[in-house]
């Protein structure tokens, strides 16, 4: 696994705890708690061949990883009973987004999302 791998999974960790800490201070263990059970997204990589290719851009590509569905996590944010999972699946979605950007650039990384690339 690369060092760019290792990382972007840190980052899954780290920046939910980061966000409870900081906007949800009096419980944040539990913010962080079921921010990173929301990790449970990636579950959809078990219907990908290979499972893991860390050359892939998940975003566009893996079910729970496409625009309809974000759209989706984005409205969880608003209701108060779910906000806290639709945050975790929004950082979640931002992170492998940043990280196709990295990879692919912007608006490559855009039109995935869009289903137009
Ligand atoms: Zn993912």
């Amino acid at each position: 696994m690369s060092l760019a791998a290792v990382l972007h999974l840190i980052l899954h960790v780290l920046v939910p705890g980061l966000v409870a800490r900081i906007f949800f201070r009096p419980d944040w263990r539990r913010a962080w708690t079921i921010m990173l059970i929301t990790m449970l997204v990636d579950l959809d990589h078990l219907l990908a061949t290979p499972i893991y290719d860390p050359d892939r851009c998940s975003i566009g590509f893996h079910p729970l990883h496409t625009w309809p569905l974000i759209a989706v996590y984005l409205c969880l944010t608003l209701p108060p009973r779910t906000r806290l999972i639709g945050l975790g699946l929004m950082l979640h979605m931002l992170l492998d987004f940043s990280d196709c950007a990295v990879q692919r650039g912007f608006f490559d990384a855009l039109s995935r999302l869009l289903g137009t690339g």
